[in-house]
């Protein structure tokens, strides 16, 4: 069954940029999926769609079968199920230390002490980075940043985790361990969407692909059936 599906979703900027345009698919549960675009084909705006950010001027989101009806409970409850990784890691820590910034979500979903320390816990363990829990999050490098911002995500516990980008300007190193790291992830049954623009991650990681190009979506299926057509 699909968790989340996208209808005829169109969005404009205010200054005209036409950035999705009649853009339909559908996620289904437990699976990952890439989204392949290269830098402006709609990606990110497409996401903030996806956990109730924005609005679709046209169209309209599913999530669980349900259609979004923008209340503040419906955003509330999508927020808690849809988790995104932005690209920069900077945007999205404020704390001083790696333990508050990632005990943050779940303290304030209002769970208990014991249940906060456990997913923190379970959330550094998964993502490496235990023993930088007591350093100030500034201290750290780029690819420690990026592992914080996941294993925040993690903490909340979503259906859907989104990674924007979330390979950009990691070496190769870097980016096989954030590659094994998405792995585990999925190995647990959570439901994933990466998006990026190289060719060679989408192929190889995903069990779909979504090609998307100047707002539209140009092409959808297997790695073998996107690839076969070239
Ligand atoms: P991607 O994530 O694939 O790089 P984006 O969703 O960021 O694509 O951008 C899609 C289009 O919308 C691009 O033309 C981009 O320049 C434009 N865009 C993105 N954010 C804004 C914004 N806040 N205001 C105006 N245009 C924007
Ligand atoms: P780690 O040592 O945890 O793997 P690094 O600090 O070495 O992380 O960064 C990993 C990669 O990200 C390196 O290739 C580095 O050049 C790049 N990088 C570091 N800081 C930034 C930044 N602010 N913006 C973009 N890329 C960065």
């Amino acid at each position: 069954a699909a968790l989340l599906e996208a209808e005829r979703v169109s969005f404009t900027y205010p200054d005209g940029t036409r950035a999705l345009q009649h853009v339909t698919l559908s996620i289904p549960e437990g699976k990952k999926i890439a989204v392949l675009g290269p830098n402006g084909a709609g990606k990110s705006t497409l996401f903030l769609h996806f956990n109730g950010i924005l609005r679709p001027q046209e169209g309209c989101i599913y999530f669980a079968g349900v259609r979004i009806n923008y209340s503040h409970k419906a955003l509330t409850d999508l927020r808690r199920q849809v988790g995104i990784v932005f690209q920069d890691p900077d945007s999205m820590l404020f704390s001083a230390s790696v333990r508050q910034e990632i005990s943050f979500g779940p303290l304030n979903l209002g769970l208990g002490r014991e249940e906060v320390g456990q997913r923190v816990e379970a959330a550094m363990a998964v993502t490496g980075i235990a023993d930088l829990q007591d350093k100030p999050t500034h201290f750290l490098s780029y690819g420690q940043k990026k592992r914080v911002a996941i294993a925040s995500v993690l903490a909340m516990e979503p259906r859907l985790i989104i990674f924007d980008e979330p390979t950009a300007y990691l070496d190769p190193r870097s980016t096989r361990e954030v590659m094994a790291l998405l792995a585990d992830i999925s190995s647990q049954g959570k439901t994933i969407i990466l998006s990026t623009h190289d060719v060679d991650i989408a192929y190889t990681w995903a069990d779909y692909i979504y090609v998307l190009a100047r707002g539209q979506v140009i092409g959808a299926g297997t790695p073998a059936e996107i690839f076969s057509d070239a």
